[in-house]
C-alpha cells in the first residue's frame, strides 16, 4: 500500500476531486471529517480540550464550539500550538486506523484529503506522492465568492490568510489544473486514477507485511512445537 496526499487552496477545487476520486472506488479519509470526529464529546481530545480551555469553550449542547475556539487559537498562537498539540495525536491515531483498515480491506492506496498538508508537513514524509489542486488566482476569487456568498475583500483575506497556491503547486508531485471546465478536471482526474490504479508502489508494504506475517506465523509454530515437545 501507499498514500497519496491531496490538497489545495480555499475553493480551488480539492472537494469536487476528492468527491471524483471516491466515485471511481478510490479510498479517501477527509482528515477534516477525521477532526471534528475526535472532538466529539467525551472523546479523550474533547476531554483533554475542556480541562485546558475550561467548559466556557463548550456550546449548551454540550459540544465545542468550535467558533469561539477557533476565535481563540486565531488570536493566540501559544493556545492554538495547545490546541494542536490535544488533537493531533488523536487525529493521527484515528487516520491511521482508517489507513489499516482499508489495508486489509486490500486496497492499494488510500488518497489523504488533507487542506493543511504543506503547512504542517507532518504527513508529507509518509506519502509516495502529493496532489494539488490548483486554479488561477482570479477564478478561485470568483468562486470562493459564489460558493460562500462573500464581497471580494472578505474573499480575498481568506485567500491572503493561506499558504499561496502557487507554492503548493510547486511542492506538488502532481498539479490537477482546475482553472477550467468541470470536463477538464474530471479528465485529469481519470489520468491520475489510472497512474494510481496501474502503479506497483504498493508492491514494497504488501511483501512486508507478508513476510513479517510469515516470519510471525513461523515465529508461533516454533514456540508450539518447543511447548509440546
Ligand atoms: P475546495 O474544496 O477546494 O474549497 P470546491 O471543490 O468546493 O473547493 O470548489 C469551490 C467551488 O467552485 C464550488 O462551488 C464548486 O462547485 C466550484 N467548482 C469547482 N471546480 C469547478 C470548475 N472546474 N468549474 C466551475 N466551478 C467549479
Amino acid at each position: 500500500m501507499f498514500l497519496v496526499g491531496l490538497t489545495g487552496g480555499i475553493a480551488s477545487g480539492k472537494s469536487t476531486v476528492s468527491a471524483a476520486l471516491r466515485e471511481l472506488g478510490c479510498a479517501v479519509i477527509d482528515a477534516d471529517v477525521v477532526a471534528r470526529q475526535v472532538v466529539q464529546p467525551d472523546s479523550p481530545a474533547y476531554r483533554l480540550i475542556v480541562q485546558h480551555f475550561g467548559p466556557e469553550i463548550l456550546l449548551e449542547s454540550g459540544e465545542i464550539d468550535r467558533e469561539k475556539l477557533g476565535s481563540i487559537i486565531f488570536s493566540i498562537p501559544e493556545k492554538r500550538r495547545l490546541l494542536n498539540s490535544l488533537t493531533h495525536p488523536e487525529i493521527h491515531k484515528a487516520m491511521l486506523k482508517q489507513i489499516l483498515t482499508f489495508f486489509l480491506r486490500g486496497y492499494r492506496y488510500v488518497i489523504l484529503d488533507v487542506p493543511l498538508l504543506f503547512e504542517t508537513r507532518r504527513l508529507t514524509r509518509f506519502l509516495k506522492h502529493t496532489v494539488v489542486v490548483y486554479c488561477d488566482p482570479a477564478t478561485q476569487l470568483s468562486r470562493l465568492m459564489q460558493r460562500d456568498g462573500l464581497t471580494q475583500e472578505q474573499a480575498e483575506m481568506r485567500v491572503g490568510a493561506q499558504m499561496p497556491l502557487n507554492e503548493k503547486r510547486g511542492l506538488a508531485s502532481h498539479v490537477i489544473e482546475n482553472s477550467g471546465g468541470r470536463e477538464d478536471t474530471h479528465r485529469q482526474v481519470l489520468r491520475l486514477h489510472t497512474q494510481l490504479e496501474d502503479s506497483l508502489d504498493f508492491l514494497l508494504v504488501r511483501a512486508l507485511a507478508v513476510t513479517l506475517a510469515t516470519g510471525l506465523g513461523g515465529l508461533v509454530l516454533f514456540t508450539l512445537k518447543q511447548l509440546v515437545s
